[in-house]
């Protein structure tokens, strides 16, 4: 224990991870074990990971070093999504990322044709502009998702 009483010192700010430890208990998912080591995973990116990438990264000790299944992370992920914490970023050829979706920080996704790199961005500008749209239109809108299909400055520079 620290002097403040915390001893969750390198949880990221918004507690995300403990939203999504809660309500998949809340859910009843069982706690622990590859959930955990996923949640924890998660929870320490700024954007979006391919389940080959979160396979690759729990292998080599992320989350709490644990390798996890394929099917396994799928099935997670799914989990997850079906409980709104976590957001699937489909970035093309049926390809899809997946990141923690959290109160803050919201931001959309760049993606490059040709390499296949996710690029994440924020504009006020386009969130107000979806908040008018969304007061003028007979919609509720409840989320929004926006994904730019492109070149990366890389493959634009070498094409
Ligand atoms: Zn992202
Ligand atoms: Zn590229
Ligand atoms: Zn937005």
């Amino acid at each position: 224990m620290s002097p403040t009483g915390h001893d969750h010192g390198v949880a990221a700010a918004d507690g995300w991870s403990v939203r999504a430890t809660e309500a998949l208990a809340g859910a009843g998912y069982r706690r622990g074990g590859a959930r955990a080591a996923l949640i924890g995973l998660l929870d320490a990116q700024r954007c979006a990971l391919s389940a080959a990438e979160i396979e690759e990264a729990l292998r080599a000790g992320a989350g709490g070093g644990r390798p996890v299944a394929r099917a396994s992370i799928y099935r997670i992920l799914e989990e997850l999504e079906g409980l709104k914490l976590v957001t699937r970023v489909e970035v093309g050829q049926g390809l899809a990322r997946f990141e923690a979706a959290r109160e803050e920080g919201h931001h959309h996704h760049m993606v490059c044709d040709a390499c296949g790199i996710v690029i994440p961005f924020e504009d006020v500008e386009l969130e107000r502009s979806i908040q008018r749209l969304a007061e003028r239109v007979t919609f509720t809108v409840a989320e929004h998702d926006v994904v730019l299909h492109g070149a990366c400055g890389e493959c634009a520079a070498s094409a």
